[in-house]
């Protein structure tokens, strides 16, 4: 989706971090690491998963040079800060009228190379990630990059706002409980891990199919031009990229559905369409669901 208008973006949303060590190997073999990253992109159960060590060196600062649309159209970093102040002003409205439950904002960070969370030290190979001990988003714009090369996804805005959009979605299950109430041990289709991350893509899908409709206060006017067809179909893309099935047949050849964390390639773009097509909190919640 292309931002318009010219806010007053707030740079302070977003602590850059920069400095720490590690990075995304791009191009290249299909690795151990690579393995490991494929497996949790767009996660959330980060147990086990992450360093205890602390990353050492690292210094914050508010994001620079994103004050104009042009600049959230054009810079992978200003997209996600000008892709999360639409999401806190959706959700703001959006969540209370639905849940009656209070959106309060994530923590966000961008960072590159590897940074320190309260769930444990992350590296850019952990894929973009929500961290229910501290609330906030982490991401790696250099994903967006990876998720074109190697997951295959055709890209595009759209894309990468699904990214920050379905991180938020985990945010949203956290404030709700929805995360809380959750057996996030188990695999399968039929997991509780596959319910929560079908029920992020659908939240994303409420954003993106409200987000031309989110009014910025800043100017009375949207954030965002109306979706078009083809970056809705990047958008699908990414889902489709990131599914379990997809992912296992790539890395080897075979598909386990007993071993799946997040779902199939079909199952995260419908989730995703349902809530782009009016889909309500509710309806998302596929906690309940009946079938996947
Ligand atoms: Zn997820």
């Amino acid at each position: 989706m292309t931002f318009q208008g010219d806010g007053s973006f707030d740079g302070s949303r977003v602590r850059k971090r920069t400095g720490g060590k590690g990075g995304i190997a791009v191009g290249g073999g299909l690795g151990a690491i690579a393995l490991f990253f494929l497996s949790q992109a767009l996660g959330v159960d980060l147990t086990g998963l992450l360093g205890q060590g602390a990353t050492s060196g690292e210094t914050e600062t508010a994001l620079t040079s994103c004050e104009t649309a042009d600049r959230a159209n054009e810079d992978s970093e200003c997209r996600y800060g000008w892709t999360l102040e639409s999401l806190d002003v959706y959700w703001e409205d959006a969540l209370e009228a639905q849940t009656g439950v209070a959106y309060t904002e994530p923590g966000a960070v961008s960072f590159t190379g590897a940074t320190q969370s309260g769930c444990g030290s992350a590296s850019s190979a952990t894929g973009p990630f929500y961290c229910p001990a501290d609330e906030t988003v982490y991401v790696d714009v250099d994903f967006f990059a990876v998720l074109q090369d190697r997951f295959g996804s055709s890209g595009g805005p759209l894309a990468e706002e699904y990214v920050v959009a379905h991180e938020v979605g985990h945010h949203v299950q956290q404030i709700t409980g929805a995360m809380s109430s959750a057996d996030r041990t188990g695999t399968g289709p039929d997991s509780d891990s596959v319910r929560i991350e079908l029920m992020a893509d659908c939240l994303a899908g409420m954003w993106a199919g409200n987000a031309s409709r989110t009014i910025d206060p800043e100017t009375g006017e949207p954030f965002l031009e109306p979706i078009t067809d083809a970056q809705l179909a990047d958008a699908l893309s990414a889902a489709e990229a990131v599914g379990d099935d997809r992912i296992q047949e790539a890395s080897s050849g075979q598909v386990d559905p007993e071993a799946w964390t997040h779902g199939s390639s079909e199952q995260r773009q419908r989730w995703f369409m349902t809530g782009y097509e009016g889909g309500t909190f509710q309806q998302c919640n596929a906690l309940e669901a009946a079938a996947l």
